[in-house]
């Protein structure tokens, strides 16, 4: 008798799993329970490797001893001195590949959850009273350009050592990424607003809305306003195209102004707020790096029904955390691996109606490091899209480089500068931060950040002695 086959069951869709207009924080933490248990698990190794994978060399064995004994004030001060942003830096931070890579649990078990412990910390601490105070000792004025993890570090660990220090921010508000790249449901604005408070408290001025190299140039702050040293944290914010036919369709943006919109300008409110952002049923992401990440999950928020990654390298080779990979699975994100866009398709009236696109293979590792893909003759398709955002990178934008003299800048337009010091071309400028190293991550930027301030003191100190 022929054995029936049984009935094929369809692959289950997900749907996405997010409500629209549902901004709110997706990980709740650690509890106190969590955060003991997991603290009792650190050796506090004779030879702390993690503290070494940590770009601001957090003493990381005694702020997690500080919290298996319960100290949690303690704790707090040991992460606050070495990192001035640990309540972001929790939650944002690839720990996977940096100081958790690191820890001598993994040759046989799981790592000491280092990043979860230092956000479940300054957690705790905000919800004790502000113990800060400014005390300006030294004379000599610094100006900071731009107000991202950089600036903000290093006008940090400044006013730590006495000086007044002044921020000059382009935008409306102070935070660079963390404010209009980052998503709410990753870091909440609340967040970034108690950390900037707490600078604040300890005497660093904001000034948003000036655009050194418009408003005011470089030299200006020099020989006009009298500053003693510059320290340039402008980041790489200008995003970049494929070049391919169809860019300049109305649907299509980088992902630097879709989020940027929805962040900064509130596109998520509207109508109650002013800023318009027509965001379809099907919505693509070229590139999988955490801005790619943070726009497809974002773009599920805006309203999608269907949202997906495409990215002409596989799995392996993408950039984003994989944290950030796993909640947008869980979200209901598709991916389109080894696909490669080659033209936005025209709905007749302007405005995109598709992705054509080619299938890839992987060939021999490039200059990256990375598999080089290859074109798959005659497997051209056509997806089907209201939206497409490009998330596939940025550099600085030029404008203090073109505006200022002596100012060296690489063939990538990041500036040349020191890498211990941040020292710049050009005498008592530094710089640090994405600005100098191309798009990297807030940690590095922030212990650019803590150099660059180090420099500028011993350069002032030197020069007064
Ligand atoms: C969407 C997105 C998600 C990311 N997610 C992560 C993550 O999860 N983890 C992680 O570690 N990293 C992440 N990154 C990278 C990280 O945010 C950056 O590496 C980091 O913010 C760089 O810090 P920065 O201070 O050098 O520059 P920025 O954060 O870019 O700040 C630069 C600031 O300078 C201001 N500015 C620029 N020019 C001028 C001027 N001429 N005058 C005055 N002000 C000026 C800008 O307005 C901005 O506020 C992400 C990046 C993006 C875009
Ligand atoms: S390497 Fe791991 S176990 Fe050792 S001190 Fe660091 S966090 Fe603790």
């Amino acid at each position: 008798m022929p054995v029936k086959r049984a009935e094929k069951t369809p692959m289950p869709m997900r749907e996405p799993q997010v409500r629209a207009h549902d901004f709110q924080e997706v990980n709740q933490g650690y509890t106190a329970f969590h955060a003991a248990f997991e603290a009792e698990r650190c050796l506090r190794c004779q030879e702390p490797i993690c503290v070494d994978g940590c770009p601001v060399q957090i003493p990381i064995p005694e702020f997690i001893h500080a919290v298996a004994i319960g100290d949690m004030a303690a704790a707090a001060k040991i992460l606050r001195t070495a990192n001035p942003l640990p309540a972001i830096c929790g939650r944002v931070c690839p720990q996977e590949s940096q100081c958790e890579a690191e820890c001598h649990m993994v040759k046989r078990f799981s790592p000491v959850a280092i990043g979860h412990l230092e956000r479940y910390v300054a957690d705790w601490e905000r919800t004790q009273p502000l113990a800060v105070e400014a005390k300006i000792t030294r004379q000599e004025k610094i100006a900071i350009i731009g107000a991202g993890p950089a600036g903000l570090v290093c006008a940090g660990e400044l006013a730590r050592l006495g000086y007044p220090v002044t921020i000059y921010e382009a935008l409306h508000a102070a935070g660079g990424v963390l404010r209009y790249g980052i998503p709410e449901f990753r870091l909440p604005k609340a967040i970034l607003d108690w950390e900037i408070g707490i600078l604040e408290a300890m005497g660093v001025e904001i000034v948003c809305n000036v655009i050194i190299g418009r408003t005011l140039t470089l030299d200006q702050l020099f020989d006009e306003m009298g500053y003693a040293a510059v320290f340039i944290g402008t980041g790489a914010g200008l995003p970049q195209f494929l070049g391919i036919p169809g860019e300049n369709l109305n649907g299509v943006m980088s992902a630097n102004e879709f989020l940027t919109r929805i962040n900064l300008m509130r596109a998520y409110e509207f109508p109650d707020a002013d800023t318009p952002m027509r965001v379809g049923k099907r919505v693509a992401v070229i590139g999988a790096g955490n801005t790619a990440m943070d726009a497809v999950r974002t773009s599920l928020r805006m309203g999608a029904e269907e949202a997906m990654i495409v990215y002409r390298r596989s799995e392996k080779e993408m950039g984003a955390r994989l944290e950030e990979y796993h909640h947008a699975i869980e979200e209901g994100v598709k991916f389109h691996w080894l696909t490669n866009p080659l033209e936005v398709i025209d709905d007749g009236s302007g405005w995109v109606s598709g992705l054509k696109c080619q299938k890839m293979k992987l060939g021999a590792r490039d200059a990256s490091g990375r598999a080089r893909p290859i074109p798959i003759e005659g497997s051209e398709f056509v997806l089907p899209l209201d939206n497409v955002v490009l998330a596939i990178g940025t550099t600085p934008n030029p404008l203090l480089t073109r505006t200022t003299s002596g100012l060296l800048t690489n063939n990538k337009g990041c500036l040349v500068a020191d890498e211990q010091t941040g020292l710049t071309s050009k005498a008592l400028v530094f710089a640090g931060g994405d600005a100098v190293t191309g798009a990297a991550t807030v940690i590095l930027a922030a212990g650019a950040g803590k150099r660059g301030a180090q420099a500028i003191h011993e350069a002032l100190t030197a020069r007064n002695n």
